[in-house]
């Protein structure tokens, strides 16, 4: 578990926070921290060297050397994916859809579509709240059950449970978050948190 402490990933936060922000502010907040968590959670990529032709002459470089695949968790990981593309815009992109049963809190998958040929990827999981761990800790199977060896996952409001069970199930796993929120209330929602991520995200409230 990494704590991304950036005073721009707080700026964000708290307007993702801030029960007034409206869904398209929402929305901009939430691709600027996803930016800087994604940016960080790769800071390990491997690259290779390159040499470019500037117009200048002839130029050291370095590119992005494997695979990367984004995997947004649905439908909350969307409002994060585009953020993502931005920085790795030739990155393979699958999706897993997992949906909360309301009074369990219990994941059950209802669509997987992931790309073939993980076992050399970088896989960066994108999925906002990390809650009870549930839906995490399945999609995380699903990835590696498809062949995964290296993930990582970013998330923008963490809670304790979700936490602890990410490290009993998946400690290989790297987590990077602004912050680890206090609880989780009887409907299985973060506090402090931020709310329905995907209710924001779409004014579906
Ligand atoms: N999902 C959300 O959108 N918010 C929470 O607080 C927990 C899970």
């Amino acid at each position: 578990m990494h704590l991304v402490d950036h005073p721009l990933v707080h700026d964000a936060l708290a307007a993702l926070r801030d029960a007034r922000t409206p869904p398209e502010h929402f929305r901009r907040a939430a691709t600027r921290i996803s930016v800087l968590l994604a940016t960080q959670a790769m800071c390990d990529l491997p690259t290779r060297d390159v040499t470019v032709e500037s117009p200048l002459g002839p130029a050291p470089g370095r590119r992005v050397a494997p695979d990367v695949v984004v995997v947004p968790v649905l439908r909350a990981g969307l409002g994060m994916l585009d953020a993502v593309l931005e920085l790795v815009p030739h990155a393979r992109v699958g999706h897993i859809g997992l949906q909360r049963d309301e009074i369990t809190a219990v994941a059950s998958q209802y669509y997987s579509k992931l790309p073939s040929d993980l076992g050399q990827s970088y896989v960066l999981m994108i999925d906002p709240m990390l809650a009870t761990g549930g839906s995490a800790a399945a999609a995380i199977d699903l990835i590696k059950r498809a062949g995964a060896r290296t993930i990582r996952m970013i998330c923008i409001v963490a809670a304790p449970p979700g936490v602890a069970i990410l490290e009993r199930q998946h400690p290989d796993v790297e987590v990077f978050t602004p912050v680890v929120d206090r609880e989780l209330n009887d409907q299985k929602f973060i506090v402090p948190g931020l709310g329905d991520f995907g209710d924001r995200l779409y004014g579906t409230l």
